[in-house]
């Protein structure tokens, strides 16, 4: 595999992303740096679509840098609350001390959804990946998973809304599967899958 660049910066200050992306870049030669390790500020997420979040911050880290950047921003869109949580995904888990609280996030659904009264259970996680140049312009690839919100949570696997999520065609939650079996079919793989095909030229 032969690479456009070899060096870039995963814009994110979250350990597990970073190490995430880090695994998924190691195959294809690239030096990764995270924006903690370059001292990079954390930006504020002012966007209202993952994509336009996204950009935000991997534009910021690749000027900052002067080196390509990648971004990831992620969240759950349930249909019967109009796509909520959404961009909002990471402030639904927040308690009133800042902190993040699985649980809690997963009871302000589940509360959100009593309250909307409709019996679509539908939803998807999408995850957008941007990868931006030190000129300011970026490429930003959208992936999902389809699936159902189901309640009581189960499984302890994973992170954020997992347990309270089952994909399309199975019966276990994102929080019930295996590492690996999650990640073959995530947002996160599908906009990877997209982001490799696009900026990855194989010799
Ligand atoms: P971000 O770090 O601002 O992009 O926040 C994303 C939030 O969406 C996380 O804090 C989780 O609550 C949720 N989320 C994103 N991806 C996943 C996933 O794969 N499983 C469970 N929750 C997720």
């Amino acid at each position: 595999m032969i690479t456009k660049f070899d060096r870039l910066v995963v814009a994110s200050h979250n350990i597990g992303k970073v190490r995430e992306i880090r695994e998924l870049l190691a195959p294809f030669g690239i030096i990764t740096q995270s924006a903690a390790e370059l001292g990079l500020p954390d930006v504020e997420e002012t966007g209202l679509t993952f994509s336009a979040n996204a950009e935000l911050k991997s534009i910021a880290a690749a000027k900052a840098a002067g080196i390509p950047a990648l971004s990831d921003d992620s969240g759950l869109a349930v249909d019967a609350l109009n796509g909520a949580p959404g961009i909002y995904s990471a402030r639904w888990t927040e308690n009133d001390k800042g902190a993040r609280d699985w649980a809690l996030g997963m009871t302000r659904v589940q509360e959100a959804m009593d309250k909307a009264g409709s019996c679509a259970t539908s939803a998807r996680f999408i995850c957008a990946l941007s990868l931006a140049f030190p000129t300011g312009k970026a490429r930003t690839y959208v992936g999902k998973v389809e699936g159902d919100i189901v309640f009581p949570a189960r499984g302890s696997k994973g992170f954020g809304y997992d347990p309270i999520f089952q994909p399309r065609g199975h019966d276990v939650t994102f929080g019930e599967m295996n590492p690996a079996d999650k990640h073959a079919m995530s947002h996160r793989a599908d906009a990877f899958a997209q982001l490799i095909k696009a900026e990855f030229e194989s010799k």
